[in-house]
């Protein structure tokens, strides 16, 4: 049990800070990464390291999911917002945190990596994720107030329809340039919002009306 490459990973992650909270800490202990990839992948699914899901896109490194699920402050209930569900592991990590009383939507540009992110999802039993085709730069208007919203794809500025349907008090991270970027944290509250930055990193690029 000790020994299973996942719990090698979590403690790694703990030990470098990336992995802070409990409920963080216990998603990644639960979401078997391998269920998200392609067979030919599996064997490397518990290295902290992007790997290649088709289409020209990457499932993020196990480290930035970490860092964006912990940066975000996720509470069990919540309503959130994912712009890019790729494989579905970054949603399935969310899920597991907010729980069967909360629910994520998650829009993906092309219809089938969101076909495999829906059999990834409904193999690994979780049933709170709602995936969504479409261009996700302009948000998902017909579920909108989100108390979380995070991209995990880069932005070249924050997309206006992001911070519209984001709730007050809520929390949305953006990576914000082109294939360097900085992770941008924006909180509203009291009807201002306030920005941060996170640091540097690398995302695949937002694709669409408010995108690249
Ligand atoms: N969260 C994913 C990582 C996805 S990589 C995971 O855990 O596997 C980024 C994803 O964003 C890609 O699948 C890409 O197709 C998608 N994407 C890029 N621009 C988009 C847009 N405008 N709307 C929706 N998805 C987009």
């Amino acid at each position: 049990m000790v020994d299973h490459p996942r719990n090698r990973l979590v403690a790694a992650l703990s030990h470098q800070g990336y992995l802070k909270t409990e409920q963080v800490t216990s998603a990644f202990l639960t979401v078997p990464r391998e269920a998200f990839l392609p067979a030919s992948l599996r064997p490397y699914a518990y290295a902290d390291t992007p790997l290649d899901i088709g289409h020209g896109q990457t499932i993020s490194a196990p480290h930035m999911v970490a860092i964006m699920c912990e940066a975000l402050d996720i509470q069990e209930g919540q309503k959130v917002l994912e712009i890019g569900a790729g494989s579905g592991y970054h949603a399935a990590i969310v899920a597991h945190i907010i729980g069967p009383s909360g629910r994520v939507h998650t829009v993906e540009r092309f219809d089938q990596l969101a076909q495999t992110a829906r059999d990834n999802l409904a193999r690994t039993k979780v049933t709170n994720v709602v995936v969504h085709v479409g261009d996700g730069s302009c948000g998902l208007p017909e579920h909108q107030p989100y108390d979380r919203i995070y991209v995990t794809c880069a932005a070249p500025s924050l997309p206006q329809p992001l911070i519209d349907q984001l709730k007050d008090p809520g929390k949305l991270l953006v990576p914000i340039g082109d294939l360097y970027c900085e992770l941008t944290l924006f909180e509203k509250k009291n009807h201002t919002t306030s920005t941060r930055s996170l640091g540097g990193c690398v995302f695949v690029p937002l694709v669409g009306k408010h995108g690249h």
